[in-house]
């Protein structure tokens, strides 16, 4: 259960963003009449690796511990009971796109470990956000729930392109009207929508269970996933016509659960270097071009800090209080796969 602490996070936060994986819940309340459209994407600098850049409430983007999505293996463990879904079929539902994903407004309710959730909105992400072994699936469903005390539930499902044909029909219904919503901010109607495939696959198949994420800005944590483990079934046509108004809208995977932020050891990393590279170095940039560097000393030495003395043609850099690597700035990077798309001296790698 989170503290109270964390759900006022959460609210103040939900203020300022826009629309995001928790549309529709207190985290983002929705604006009636109207489709908001995202302020994040999934290039460029509006992507992922830049979040933490477009707001100062993205910050967990780039140090948050539990973040999502992740990969699925043994580590996780199974939901120890089977959630309760119950959503009533409807013979419309509205159906919007943000820009970042396409969404389905629906209610309904998903008990469990003694809380009744309600459903908010499902929305779909391709390809799959988790991974299941490592796997990719062409595409995952998020269903956001609330519950009275504010705590979110996301129930998510992949889907696999099968070889026959066969597919999941509610997923043929949700797009009826999908080419009215080619362009983001704009909504329509889906067909009739019977949620009874979807709900017996969450009530009878084994469910991941793990803490995480918001997989879209501002990252907050906290929430509890309950991730399929078998996907569901998505032909061809469906899943094309998905992904030419959806486009791409994965997350990219997350580290470890409660290991250092992936995007926090990587700046670390390249910062740590940089200044080895810029405040140590022992010679003279050559600016004649590379040749010179691989002919330059690749000796490699550990030792203390103290007691180091930099070759002639190298540069020095301190990882630790107690450890010191001498080498090239062209073997640096060569060591250091983190750094090979970054400026490292005078060249790009
Ligand atoms: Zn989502």
């Amino acid at each position: 259960m989170r503290s109270s602490f964390t759900l006022l996070a959460f609210a103040s936060l939900a203020l300022r963003v826009s629309a995001n994986c928790m549309y529709g819940t207190h985290l983002h309340r929705r604006q009636e009449g109207t489709v908001e459209v995202s302020n994040f994407g999934y290039s460029g600098t509006q992507g992922p690796v830049n979040w933490a850049s477009l707001s100062s409430e993205n910050s967990a983007c780039t140090s948050g511990k539990t973040q999502s999505p992740i990969v699925l293996d043994d580590t996780v463990s199974f939901a120890e009971e089977a959630p309760k879904v119950v959503i009533d079929n409807v013979e419309e539902a509205e159906f919007e796109n943000l820009g970042t994903t396409i969404e389905v407004i629906v209610n309904g309710t998903t008990s469990f470990a003694g809380t009744d959730f309600s459903l908010a909105q499902f929305h779909l992400h391709t390809p799959s956000e988790h991974r299941i072994n490592d796997e990719y699936f062409p595409l995952e469903m998020h269903m956001v729930h609330e519950a009275e005390d504010g705590s979110i539930a996301v129930i998510a499902v992949p889907f696999q392109l099968t070889e026959d044909g066969s597919t999941t029909e509610l997923l043929t219904a949700v797009i009826e009207n999908l080419a009215d919503i080619e362009t983001p901010g704009t909504a329509t109607k889906t067909g009739a929508l019977d949620f009874t495939e979807l709900s017996d696959a969450i009530q009878t198949k084994p469910l991941f269970q793990y803490t995480g994420s918001l997989t879209t800005p501002p990252c907050a944590e906290g929430l509890t996933f309950l991730v399929l483990s078998e996907p569901l079934a998505l032909n061809v046509a469906t899943f094309n016509a998905i992904k030419k108004v959806v486009k791409f809208n994965a997350r990219f995977t997350q580290g470890s659960l409660g290991e250092t932020n992936l995007l926090e050891v990587a700046t670390g990393t390249f910062q740590d270097l940089q200044i080895a590279i810029n405040g140590n170095a022992t010679e003279p940039i050559n600016n004649e071009g590379d040749k010179a560097d691989e002919n330059k000393s690749e000796s490699e030495t550990k030792t203390t800090a103290t007691s180091t003395t930099p070759q002639a043609g190298s540069r020095t850099h301190s990882f630790d209080v107690s450890t010191t690597i001498t080498l090239s700035p062209d073997r640096a990077c060569k060591e250091f796969g983190l750094l090979c798309s970054a400026k490292f001296g005078r060249r790009w790698f």
